[in-house]
């Protein structure tokens, strides 16, 4: 059987190929490129795979894929060095012969030549064709994409490098796999909160969004939970971009209605941009006092671009000194509640304010751990005060340990608390510790 217009593809498999993706430095990040672009036609990914350089492996791995799925995209191990071994292996699962396409060499060589070079013959290989394959051209590098169609099931094979297999997938998808994937695109809304635990924000919206999943067609929910954020993944397919924005919008209604002003985002923008349109909004400034996350703040908040209309001056004021040096922290509060306290938080937000020049405030101070807590402040506690002439947020926080985390606890519930004050939305939920409780 081979793929007809009519038919319709609904699931697809990745494998990655490429011994190296098995190593710790690299990441298998085109799976994610191919995954995105598959479900913006429709097309899920019913799994991934990432397999090594060794034929027998890759052999089983394309073997099961087309067994489970109807279209199989493989990425990486096109290239002309003996461990390249897509090309190789497919041809042997799929029984076709293969021969050089003397036009694929001539664009290799000419490639070759541009850059005042011999093509060496081993490059001939990536001009080798299975019998019936599609050859999709590679405008990046050497390596040509092939697209097979055997028995049932599609293989798309792709180059490993990212900037070959973009553009390449981008002529795939919008070429021969929209003309398969049928009408139905798959629709997506994220809501991201901060201020509640995955757990509390799943107990208070499963109620609503479980009922979704028996409406025709279902909005399925997905939550993820990465340090001082839940994220919720609403997904339906449909073949109609208005229906579909219509009842993503109501169900994003329905939940931002439950979780009030925890949800900070309905449209994709992360927590640094949302403070930054604030910022940008108001004709502000913000100024940003750092302790224990040592100036991730503040690189959270300059990856948006333009973040120069509202970022001036921060700093970075590890040392009591440098607090009472730079900020004008009153030593004499550092010695009566120490660092990690909401009045030097305060204080922190309040010297930079005007050492900035800035009309809003943050101060961060904590202990990251491993070593540094005390009975009465754990590894963990981190402090954050945002405050501008007129109002002042302070809370102290309790995060999960391990040094990495509760730094980026801190940077994400810092850029809430500023995101809190201008907007006028008291905080409180999740890891709020009130620090006159029992607190010595
Ligand atoms: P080439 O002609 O460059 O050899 P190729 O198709 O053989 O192309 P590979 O040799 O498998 O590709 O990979 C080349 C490089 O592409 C890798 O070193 C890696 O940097 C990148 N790469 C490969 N696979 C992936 C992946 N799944 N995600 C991200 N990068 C990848």
């Amino acid at each position: 059987m081979s793929a007809s217009p009519a038919r319709r593809l609904r699931w697809a498999e990745i494998i990655a190929v490429g011994t190296e993706l098995l190593a710790p430095p690299r990441l298998d990040t085109n799976s994610l490129v191919i995954t995105r672009r598959l479900n913006d036609l429709g097309i899920e990914i019913r799994a991934k795979t990432i397999v090594g350089d060794r034929a027998d492996d890759l052999r089983s791995a394309v073997r099961g894929a087309m067994a489970r799925t109807e279209l199989v995209v493989l990425c990486g191990g096109l290239g002309p060095t003996d461990d390249d071994l897509t090309r190789d292996v497919v041809a042997d699962v799929t029984s076709r012969a293969m021969s050089e396409d003397p036009g694929i060499v001539d664009e290799i060589r000419r490639r070759f030549e541009a850059r005042g070079a011999r093509m060496p013959e081993r490059n001939r290989r990536q001009a080798l064709v299975p019998d019936g394959a599609v050859v999709l051209p590679n405008a990046a590098g050497t390596a040509p994409g092939l697209w097979i169609e055997h028995e049932g099931s599609i293989l798309v094979l792709l180059p490993g490098p990212p900037a070959e297999l973009t553009p390449m997938l981008e002529s795939v998808v919008e070429g021969r796999l929209a003309s398969l994937a049928g009408d139905e695109r798959l629709h997506r809304r994220v809501l991201r909160v901060c201020g509640r635990t995955e757990s509390e924000t799943d107990e208070a919206v499963a109620p609503v969004y479980s009922q979704w999943l028996h409406e025709d067609p279902p909005v399925e929910t997905t939550i993820l939970s990465s340090p001082g954020q839940v994220e919720l993944d609403l997904t339906l397919r449909s073949a109609s971009a208005a229906r579909a924005s219509a009842r993503l919008e109501a169900a994003v209604g329905a939940l931002t209605a439950i979780l009030g002003a925890d949800v900070y985002s309905t449209d994709g923008r992360t927590i640094e941009e949302i403070v930054g349109g604030l910022l940008r909004a108001r004709g502000w400034r913000i100024g940003v006092a750092e302790s224990c996350t040592g100036g991730l703040v503040s690189a959270r908040l300059t990856e948006v671009p333009g973040s120069s209309d509202y970022v001036g001056l921060n700093v970075v004021c590890y040392s009591n000194e440098a607090k009472a040096a730079h900020l004008g922290v009153d030593r004499a509060l550092l010695a009566a509640h120490g660092a990690v306290s909401e009045p030097v938080a305060l204080a922190m937000a309040d010297g930079i304010r005007a050492l900035a020049g800035a009309d809003i405030g943050l101060g961060v101070t904590g202990i990251a751990g491993p070593s540094g807590g005390s009975a009465s402040k754990p590894a963990g506690t981190v402090v954050i005060a945002a405050t501008t002439a007129r109002d002042r947020l302070v809370r102290t926080f309790r995060f999960p340990t391990g040094r990495a985390r509760v730094r980026l606890f801190s940077v994400q519930l810092a850029l809430d608390l500023a995101r809190r004050l201008l907007t006028g939305q008291a905080p409180g939920g999740a890891f709020v510790y009130s620090p006159s409780a029992g607190r010595g």
